[in-house]
């Protein structure tokens, strides 16, 4: 069976992709890097979210021989110059929490009110063959910041971020209902096609 390495540790994502094959009917062997223990992960030092997707699928191809798949993700806010950006995982520093980012971000956004707490969340999807093939996908999901957090479900900044046409946060939605409006949901669905070509071609 063809091998596709999700390269990440992160094995929700491996998971993701492992749904969204198995619904698109693609048989394929998902494996993440927790399967090749000595793996030198790369630092993600590229400056756009599609310049270190491509890094770390590179990487990844280069170092198992299977295609490989990577993400990076993250949240742009207007008013901030659309930072965090790639900076989002790290934004209250190298200790930083999810909860430490949000707290600062919230601080920062403490004087600006609506219309103008405007976000959205990118994720950039690369898809590279052991042969040097290399595709980029990107899934945008809009919306905006409120002032306290709510909801249980994800991560990171879901407890404050609303989705455009939607008043919950996406903390406050079950994991399906985000996966089907999220950037990383839209941008899992555009690299099945382009998979489906290597894996049957
Ligand atoms: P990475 O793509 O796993 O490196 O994630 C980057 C960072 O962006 C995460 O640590 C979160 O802070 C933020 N982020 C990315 N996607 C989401 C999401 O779906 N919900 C909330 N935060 C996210």
């Amino acid at each position: 069976m063809t091998v596709v390495v999700v390269a990440t540790n992160n094995a929700h994502k491996a998971e993701e992709l492992r749904r969204v094959l198995a619904v698109a009917g693609l048989v394929a062997e998902v494996k993440g890097l927790a399967d090749f223990p000595d793996y030198p992960e790369p630092a993600e030092t590229e400056r756009t979210f599609e310049g270190n997707a491509l890094l770390k699928a590179r990487a990844a191809a280069a170092v198992t021989g299977q295609i490989a798949v990577a993400d990076d993700s993250g949240l742009e806010v207007e008013v901030l110059n659309r930072m965090p950006g790639v900076r989002s995982a790290r934004w209250s520093g190298p200790e930083a929490t999810d909860e430490s980012n949000l707290n600062l971000l919230l601080a920062q956004l403490a004087d600006v009110t609506e219309p103008d707490r405007v976000a959205r969340f990118v994720c950039a999807m690369a898809l590279v063959t052991p042969d040097g093939s290399e595709h980029l996908v990107r899934g945008v999901m809009e919306g905006h910041l409120i002032e306290s957090p709510r909801g249980e479900y994800g991560f990171g900044y879901d407890p404050i971020f609303v989705a455009k046409g939607f008043s919950k946060t996406t903390a406050e939605l079950a994991p399906e209902a985000k996966d089907a409006i999220s950037h990383r949901g839209q941008a899992v669905r555009a690299i099945v096609p382009l998979l489906k070509e290597y894996l049957i071609g």
